[in-house]
């Protein structure tokens, strides 16, 4: 009798450990389904506001830190619009807005032409990560100057390595250029042109050059249309704060 009232006190142990273990089954489910709600929920919310998503980490850029406002251009070295952009369109939101501290300005790769894009996105890239915002500047503004102005050559292999090595020439040592082409033949900058594509998908980038004003398409034509949603952009900036 005795042998089986323990036995049977056992038994009972083992049952109420059984559903102590549910219990515990449970509230992990519970966390783990709460959490994954909350973290879609977080996600949508960013969609939806269109700037939290976007990450500016390790992209080049001109002008203040503290500039209010963003601007990124989505552009390819190749594309003959993105070069009247950059001639006519950006000295204007140099002088009036990067200038003025008004706007951080950023490039970002979206190289679909030709072969010659994505060299040259590549290449500008590894410039950028080994020597440096500066001079990643200066050969992205001597890169869309050499574009050839003959729409025909176009999809031809201009932009080679030779090519990019020489103008990259032009802004830096003959060392910096050494290094730049060697860590491009390595592939090192590949994740960091994969990062720009992915924003382009991310943001629905169709054509270049396409403009992003904290986080927002611009659809605007003119300088004025930009100036404008520049304007109303520090004044959500501000009103936030
Ligand atoms: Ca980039």
């Amino acid at each position: 009798m005795g042998k089986q009232k323990k036995k049977n006190t056992n038994i009972k142990m083992t049952k109420k450990k059984t559903s102590s273990s549910h219990v515990w089954l449970f509230l992990i489910i519970g966390i783990v389904t709460i959490g994954l709600a909350v973290f879609m929920l977080t996600g949508n919310f960013n969609k939806d506001s269109g700037q939290s998503e976007l990450s500016y980490k390790n992209q080049p850029y001109l002008g203040e830190d503290d500039a209010p406002v963003s601007i990124i251009e989505f552009g390819d070295y190749k594309c003959p619009i993105c070069k009247d952009f950059n001639e006519s369109f950006f000295p204007l939101i140099d002088q009036e807005l990067i200038q003025t501290g008004k706007v951080k300005f950023y490039f970002l790769n979206y190289p679909f032409i030709s072969v010659d894009s994505e060299r040259s996105a590549l290449y500008g890239e590894t410039v950028y990560k080994e020597i440096g915002n500066d001079t990643f500047w200066k050969f992205h503004k001597l890169l869309y100057e050499k574009q050839p102005e003959d729409q025909s050559q176009e999809r031809k292999d201009v932009f080679t390595e030779k090519f990019l090595e020489d103008t990259l020439k032009e802004v830096t040592s003959d060392e910096n250029v050494k290094k730049v082409s060697g860590k491009y033949k390595a592939n090192a900058s590949e994740k960091a042109v994969e990062t720009d594509e992915a924003l382009v998908n991310d943001l629905g980038v169709t054509g270049t050059p396409t403009l992003f004003v904290n986080g927002k398409k611009f659809e605007g034509n003119t300088f004025g249309d930009l100036q404008k949603m520049v304007e109303e952009a520090a004044k959500e900036n501000k009103g936030d704060k």
